[in-house]
């Protein structure tokens, strides 16, 4: 009789070892009855393209998720890139029985804001960073219905080359500026990685100018609490870590392996387990 081979998935990058996706996968594994499992690899950019070409196919792999520092190199290594993978040239989801690459991160954001129960419809989003993940999020926020982006970024060039990406009306600024997009801000999004572990912002003051129905979202998860979600706790501002954005982003990359779309009470029975 012939052996089913079980399907096999893996976060790919550096480092990879505290990595939450084979926890959040293995329970959607179990959850749906999938003979699947997940794994994490660690691979560099010298080695990623052998490994997808080679040694990818004898292990039965069936899908990765990316992360740093791959996104890029993994995007030059799909067969095909979805359009938002081809726009931002970078992935974080491969398809290996299509070779398509996708990009979900921006997605994941969104659905947590909506779980969180937060409605950006007509709101001013001031996202901080230009990297990576922010490219993928004011994609998908510059397509929703609010009525302002701004990009504030260390390095203004990259915020305007994003601004240029995405398209449409946003407005740009150098981080230093922060203070003076705060008092109609919304929704502050901290998409740098300022708060992770042994880098802080060294002034917070900027949060005692938001307005007190504001929302304060940090995509970093670890620390669950950044420096910046603790003063906007401090000052009564609801707030989110990234963890939730993780497996919401988690549950799109799911659904391009498996077909189906986790929903609230998955998601909030990680959010325990994690
Ligand atoms: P990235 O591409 O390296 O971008 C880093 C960003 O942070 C850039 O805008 C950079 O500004 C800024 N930055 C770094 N250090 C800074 C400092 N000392 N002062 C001011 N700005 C600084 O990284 P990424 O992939 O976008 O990831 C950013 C963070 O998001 C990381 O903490 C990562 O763990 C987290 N993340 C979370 C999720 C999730 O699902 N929750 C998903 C992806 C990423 P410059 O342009 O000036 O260098």
């Amino acid at each position: 009789m012939k052996k089913l081979q079980k399907k096999i998935f893996a976060v790919i990058g550096n480092p990879v070892s505290h990595s939450k996706s084979p926890d959040i996968y293995n329970y959607l594994f179990k959850k749906y009855n999938i003979d699947g499992t997940y794994i994490a690899i660690e691979l560099n950019e010298e080695n990623i393209e052998q490994f997808l070409k080679e040694f990818a196919k004898g292990m039965n792999l069936k899908g990765v998720n990316v992360t740093m520092p791959l996104k890029e190199k993994a995007a030059t290594l799909s067969r095909r890139l979805d359009s938002l993978s081809g726009l931002l040239k970078t992935v974080n989801t491969l398809d290996l029985t299509t070779g398509t690459g996708y990009t979900t991160d921006g997605k994941g954001l969104l659905l947590s804001l909506n779980y969180q129960g937060f409605d950006i419809t007509g709101k001013n989003v001031v996202v901080i960073g230009a990297g990576g993940a922010a490219k993928s999020i004011c994609y998908e926020i510059a397509r929703s219905k609010v009525n302002s982006l701004t990009i504030l970024n260390r390095t203004l060039l990259k915020a305007k080359e994003l601004a240029d990406i995405v398209g449409g009306a946003i407005k740009t600024d150098d981080l230093s500026k922060m203070d003076e997009y705060m008092h109609d801000c919304d929704l502050l999004i901290n998409c740098t990685s300022i708060g992770m572990k042994g880098n802080d912002f060294e002034d917070l003051s900027f949060i005692h100018l938001l307005k007190k129905n504001s929302f304060v979202y940090d995509i970093i998860y670890e620390p669950r609490k950044t420096g910046l979600l603790k003063e906007a706790e401090k000052n009564n501002i609801k707030c989110c870590n990234g963890l939730d954005m993780l497996i919401c982003q988690a549950f799109y990359a799911f659904e391009i392996f498996a077909g189906i779309m986790p929903d609230k009470e998955e998601r909030d029975e990680l959010l325990n387990i994690l």
